[in-house]
């Protein structure tokens, strides 16, 4: 770890490319994140963000890995709520129960941004708030009311809801849907999170129920009309009491923005659709790209090149995981009859301390490199419902056919 107290393990600010400028327009998680990893590759950057206050008001459930809060490093740990050692995946009734490597941590949003912020200053960035970006062009230049500023590279981090990103031609269109958080004052003692797919409590997510302190948090997603609703439905039926403030916002569930840059502006975070398909998390894949893109600068490339690179690279994962939610979210019973054989197969628990909580897209591989739990789980899976799971391996397998 550096001496910084960060944790992308980069070059101090001292050893990088002296005079590489980068602007980043955008302070929430994904432009706070790149602010931080470009800095310790020794860029000089500015940090643009149009409101006086970041990550405020708050709207993320922020469950993160054990490597996130490595590589984001000391503002992770500081923020951390909870920690949770493993997550009981349910659906009408059948569960199994999953222990990732590391565990799950619950981090306080608010607190992460603010203590992110405050690193990126102690380390040098000019901090711009209350600065709203009118244009960013691909020569570079960053327009505000006082007049435009040119960069090596800017970092366009603008969210779902930016307008810069869709000015430059980058507008996809995501899959998405509101996500609502609440916290009650009563309510279930899980010894996890539980993660519940049964479709009355949800659409195209799914609900979750877990223990912060002494508060019980839940939460679902589903079309912005009937999100309320569906929260309604999850207060019922895990006996919810003593609502405080609901709080949510736009849960984006892929894919990506195809080749999301122009020029020396490269489009990062949820402005990219830069999500797990199957979650809307969005701060894995931001850390992936930022800690990859600084270590490519570190090792010389060029850094609008390394951040397009970087970008691609998360993108193409992302991809891949979005054929599989897609398979998943088509077919009900797939989902539900892949709990049943984790758990009757024994995988489940043959997988504890194996896979990263934001790294569920391995789990293929690890179904594989386990011969005899991996087989007896897909031979079940194949007996429950033999139709899904050939349907679900056709359309990951070949998309444009299936
Ligand atoms: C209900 C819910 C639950 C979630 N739970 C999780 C979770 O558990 N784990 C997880 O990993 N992810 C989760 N996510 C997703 C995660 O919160 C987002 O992916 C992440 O916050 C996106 O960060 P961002 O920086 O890309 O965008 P934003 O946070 O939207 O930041 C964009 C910033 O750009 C600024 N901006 C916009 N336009 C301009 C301009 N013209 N000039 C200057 N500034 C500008 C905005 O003011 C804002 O501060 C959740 C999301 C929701 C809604």
């Amino acid at each position: 770890m550096p001496a910084t107290g960060t944790g992308t393990g980069m070059t101090s600010p001292l050893e990088g490319p002296p005079h590489m400028r980068v602007a980043v327009v955008g302070a929430g998680f994904s432009g706070l994140i790149s602010t931080l990893a470009m800095l310790r590759v020794g860029a000089r950057v500015d940090l643009y963000e149009e409101h006086r206050r970041v990550g405020y008001p708050p709207h993320c459930t922020g469950l993160v890995s054990e490597w996130v809060v490595d590589m984001i490093g000391r503002p992770a740990r500081s923020s951390i709520l909870a920690w949770y050692p493993g997550l009981e995946l349910r659906v009408n009734g059948k569960a199994t129960w999953i222990e990732p490597k590391g565990g799950v941590y619950k981090l306080d949003r608010v607190r992460l941004e603010e203590e992110m912020l405050g690193e990126a200053e102690s380390q040098g960035a000019r901090i711009l708030l209350g600065a709203r970006v009118s244009r960013a062009t691909p020569d570079g230049t960053v327009h505000t009311p006082g007049g435009g500023e040119r960069y090596d590279l800017v970092l366009l981090a603008d969210g779902a809801h930016g307008a810069l990103h869709r000015t430059l031609g980058i507008s996809h269109t995501p899959k998405k849907v509101t996500g609502l958080n609440a916290h009650y004052t009563t309510g279930p003692s899980p010894q996890g999170i539980i993660v519940d797919f049964t479709p009355s409590l949800h659409k195209d997510l799914f609900a979750w129920i877990l223990r912060v302190q002494d508060t019980v948090l839940a939460g679902t997603g589903g079309p912005p009309a009937s999100a309320r609703r569906l929260l309604e439905r999850v207060e019922r039926a895990y006996g919810l009491e003593g609502r405080n403030t609901i709080y949510g916002g736009t849960v984006l569930l892929g894919p990506p923005a195809p080749r999301p840059w122009r020029g020396k502006v490269v489009v990062i975070g949820d402005a990219a659709g830069l999500t797990k398909p199957l979650t809307g998390g969005g701060l894995y894949p931001s850390t992936q790209a930022a800690t990859h893109a600084a270590r490519l600068v570190d090792n010389g490339a060029p850094p609008v090149d390394a951040w397009r690179r970087s970008v691609s690279r998360v993108a193409a994962l992302l991809r891949r995981q979005y054929r599989v939610a897609e398979a998943l979210r088509r077919d009900p019973r797939l989902l539900e009859e892949t709990i049943a054989a984790l758990e009757s197969s024994g995988l489940a628990r043959g997988l504890a301390g194996k896979i990263d909580y934001d790294r569920h897209d391995r789990l293929p591989l690890e179904v594989v490199s386990r011969p005899l739990k991996g087989a007896r789980f897909l031979a079940q899976l194949a007996y429950r419902h033999p139709r899904g799971l050939l349907r679900a391996l056709a359309r990951v397998l070949a998309p444009g056919w299936a």
